[in-house]
């Protein structure tokens, strides 16, 4: 299948930057929508076609790994037999939230609900709010998983007043205000009759009950800020951006309810040989033209520590090969990726006198490749012609 040019779908240059490719990706997108072409296949194809050239032009990883390796690579099709691929729309790719703020009106924009007003009910234990926390681990520790320590600042429980917020040695007594309801009933009378209302009491905040003597350590919160370090299991084969989810060990939770949460953002340093997508690795591995040429056995660095592979006779420049399950392995399965190595034959800058001979002859002996066919019955190779044009 033809490779796609993502740069000339978004009429960007190659060497665009961020700015450019997400003012071009909005600019067609506004035009292509859906909604504002309705029953336009083209417009609906090509609204496809620019959302996928803008996810991998976006994401800095697959950018580089389609500049390289072109856009199979990327989309896990053809060549390359299924690689990852990664979702279509809204599968948090990015990118598409931010057109959401575009089409507010289209995707129905805000409100027409609330003021129904209505009664007030009384609030009930809330439970503690999550709490965010990024994390940036290496590229291999990302690929095997590791345990990891996780700094955090939330409100424990007071440890004078073991939460009450009372003083201790003495205790909360019944709000005056409101009796001890937490609500505060209001008449009001209106042309239909007498309407009873309700809200929150603001003297106890709707507790119902009040704080005589409060602690002098949390000021009667009955909380106080501390930091705590929470030990986390990082799975192998997490990737950049995703969250680990680590139950009750949130913010804490008032009036005895549970904790919320704790969010551990993973960001994934780069590494500085493998490119990662997905569970697939991509490295690129200088070549001799004389590996390249005669075949070699050469060593491939992969997660697991180099592997031998060898370099077929006649192997060409940006020949990519699969090492099959050399990848990054599955988060929560055995399954693992794979890596694919790119061929890169070096051509020598400098030879010597002697090498620059040898090249010579085999430029004289070789009948395929290096001798130019010339229909005119010249059988000069192009060895030779170089050579004329440089003495003449
Ligand atoms: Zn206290
Ligand atoms: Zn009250």
């Amino acid at each position: 299948m033809a490779n796609k040019d993502y740069y000339e779908m978004l009429g960007v240059s190659k060497t665009a930057d961020e700015k450019e490719i997400k003012k071009a990706y909005r600019k067609l997108a506004m035009k292509y929508h859906p909604d504002k072409n309705p029953g336009d296949k083209e417009a609906e194809e090509k609204f496809k076609e620019i959302n996928e050239a803008y996810e991998v032009l976006s994401d800095a990883d697959k950018r580089k790994i389609y500049d390289q390796y072109g856009a199979d690579a990327v989309n896990g099709q053809g060549g390359f037999g299924g690689a990852g691929g990664f979702g279509g729309f809204g599968g948090g790719a990015g990118g598409f939230e931010d057109i959401f703020d575009m089409f507010g009106d289209v995707f129905g924009g805000s409100g027409g609900f609330g003021g129904f007003g209505g009664g007030y009910t009384r609030r009930g234990p809330v439970r503690g709010a999550d709490i965010r926390q990024n994390v940036t681990i290496d590229f291999m520790e990302a690929a095997f998983g590791k345990k990891i320590s996780v700094k955090i600042n939330r409100n424990e429980e007071c440890d004078e007043c073991h939460g009450s917020g009372c003083k201790p040695g003495t205790s909360k007594k019944t709000c005056s205000t409101c009796g001890g309801s937490g609500t505060i009933r209001d008449i009001k009378q209106t042309m239909f009759g007498n309407i009873a209302t309700q809200r929150e009491c603001p003297d106890c905040h709707g507790t119902g009950e009040k704080i005589e003597t409060p602690c002098s350590k949390c000021k009667g919160k009955g909380y106080t800020r501390k930091t705590k370090t929470i030990e986390v299991d990082i799975p192998a084969g997490i990737d950049d951006g995703q969250i680990i989810r680590v139950s009750g060990q949130g913010e804490y939770g008032e009036k005895g309810a549970p904790r919320g949460d704790l969010l551990v953002v993973i960001n994934v340093r780069p590494h500085d040989v493998f490119i990662r997508d997905g569970y697939d690795v991509y490295i690129t591995i200088p070549v001799s033209i004389v590996q390249a040429t005669l075949g070699d056995d050469i060593q491939v660095p992969t997660v697991d520590g180099d592997v031998k592979y060898t370099v077929p006779a006649g192997t060409q420049p940006g020949t990519v090969f699969r090492l099959k399950s050399k990848g990054i392995q599955h988060v929560n399965s055995s399954r693992r990726g794979d890596q694919y190595v790119k061929v890169d034959v070096q051509i020598p800058k400098k030879v010597t006198d002697k090498q620059a001979d040898l090249l010579r002859q085999f430029a004289g002996d070789s009948k395929d490749g290096v001798a130019i066919n010339n229909p005119k019955g010249n059988k000069k190779t192009f060895g030779q012609k170089v050579e004329d044009f440089f003495t003449k």
